[in-house]
């Protein structure tokens, strides 16, 4: 017998019809004579709507509250599977984050696993049931406090579900038939990509491609954990995140993939005096704050005045925090002013055999300059360059590059279902 671990995306469980299609599927797979665990979202949009609640009744909601609110949505979820199972003739039993032994840190909105203890839920197989895990969520093992493992913190769950359980395959079920070369939703003509591997899926999720999220990626690259990225709306195999051993080669495509990221702001501090020790300052002030900041741009300074400007980006949830402490040492730190600019996005092209191939950058810049498309900030690491554009340029941007790398398909890609949101 095998043990698969299937995740659930909000999309594919958006209603009481959506839930007992996957109840259906879940049996199936448990006909087939395996184990079975699944991990659970919140069903479609109801955690951006739990999430606008709680800023309607406080502009600051309490992080403990808000978990604790948050985590109710994967809950409604899990039950209601389950009762769809039972109702088949299965047995099958939902779980808690913290009923299913994931224990974090303490922090709230973001916490990190720490630890794995699916005692509950091994049991609850070996009985023969099919296990129901609530996605997103865990306990902080110090206080007892639920916490929340940050936005898509689904995949993370499953992921590290079947580390622990040593399952033979983490399947995340989605509304998409896979990882493709781009969001389907902008871009018709994506093709969907048959393997990635880990490498890559890491740089397209952190560069905003949400159909997997970036720790899932890192916890299943450290565990040795397969994932497969598939349609819950059809049989289709989806995408394989790989994971090449040491020595393994495996055929390297130019380019993976073109990842689109509109959650970011920039701030641009004007009139910075240039002498050594001043970035030094400024970063160490935007450390205090924890966000996490992307692209870093310092200008050549004018001769004449010796002031120079640094630009650098970070998620725009974290934009107003880092504006207030820097506007707060603006004497100390000797800067003019501030700029905030949350109307930029980001797109980044991204692929292993970048590292071999010339002329990439090249390409790049050319198919944007004929899109239009001006550039404002660029950034590129061994399997990657993103660049700053404009957010009502973006969509144009991505279509451009993705025809220009030769990347469009032969078919339409298909969004069964989901807002995008
Ligand atoms: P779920 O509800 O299953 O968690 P998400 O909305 O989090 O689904 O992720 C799936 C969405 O990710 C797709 O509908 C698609 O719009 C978006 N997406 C972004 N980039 C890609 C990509 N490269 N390949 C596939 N989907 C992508
Ligand atoms: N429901 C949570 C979210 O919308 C977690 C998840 O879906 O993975 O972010
Ligand atoms: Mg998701």
């Amino acid at each position: 017998m095998s043990l698969i671990v299937q995740k659930y995306g909000g999309s594919s469980v958006a209603d009481a019809v959506s839930i007992k299609r996957v109840a259906k599927r879940i049996v199936e797979t448990r006909k087939a004579g395996n184990e079975v665990v699944v991990v659970v979202s919140a069903m479609g949009d109801m955690t951006d709507e739990l999430v606008d609640l709680a800023t309607e009744v406080a502009p600051l909601p309490s992080g403990r509250e808000l978990d604790m609110l948050l985590t109710a949505g994967e809950r409604i979820s899990m039950a209601l599977l389950a009762m769809a199972i039972k109702a088949m003739g299965f047995e099958a039993r939902s779980y808690t984050g913290s009923q299913a032994g994931m224990a974090t840190d303490a922090r709230h909105g973001s916490a990190r696993i720490v630890e794995v203890n699916p005692t509950r839920i091994r049991e609850a197989i070996d009985a023969g049931a099919i296990a129901i895990v609530a996605g997103f969520q865990g306990f902080n093992r110090g206080t007892g406090d639920i916490t929340t493992l940050g936005r898509g913190g689904s995949d993370t769950t499953a992921v590290a579900l079947a580390a622990a359980l040593g399952a033979e395959v983490c399947e995340i079920y989605t509304d998409v038939d896979g990882v493709f070369t781009a969001d389907p939703r902008i871009v018709p003509t994506a093709r969907k990509l048959e393997r990635v591997t880990s490498e890559e899926m890491l740089e397209l999720a952190a560069a905003g491609a949400k159909v997997l999220y970036i720790r899932a990626v890192e916890y299943a690259r450290r565990h040795g954990v397969i994932i497969h990225v598939r349609s819950s709306f059809n049989n289709n195999e989806g995408t394989l995140v790989v994971n090449p051993q040491e020595g393994e080669t495996v055929e390297e495509a130019m380019i993976a993939g073109i990842a689109v990221d509109l959650g970011e702001a920039k701030i641009t501090v004007v009139g910075v005096p240039d002498v050594p020790g001043k970035a030094a300052e400024i970063f160490t002030i935007v450390a205090t704050t924890e966000a996490n900041i992307d692209m870093i741009v310092q200008n050549v300074s004018a001769a004449d005045t010796g002031l120079t400007d640094i630009s650098f980006t970070l998620p725009m949830a974290d934009g107003a925090r880092v504006m207030q402490t820097l506007l707060n040492e603006k004497e100390r730190v000797g800067f003019e002013s501030l700029q905030y600019d949350d109307q930029i996005a980001k797109l980044a092209l991204v692929g292993a055999g970048m590292r071999t191939s010339s002329g990439i950058s090249a390409k790049l810049f050319t198919a944007l300059y004929e899109a239009g498309v001006n550039i404002e900030m660029i950034s590129t690491s061994e399997i990657r360059i993103s660049v700053v554009t404009r957010a009502d340029t973006v969509e144009d941007a991505v279509r451009a590059v993705h025809t220009a790398f030769e990347l469009d398909g032969d078919d339409v890609a298909v969004v069964h279902a989901g807002s995008g949101r």
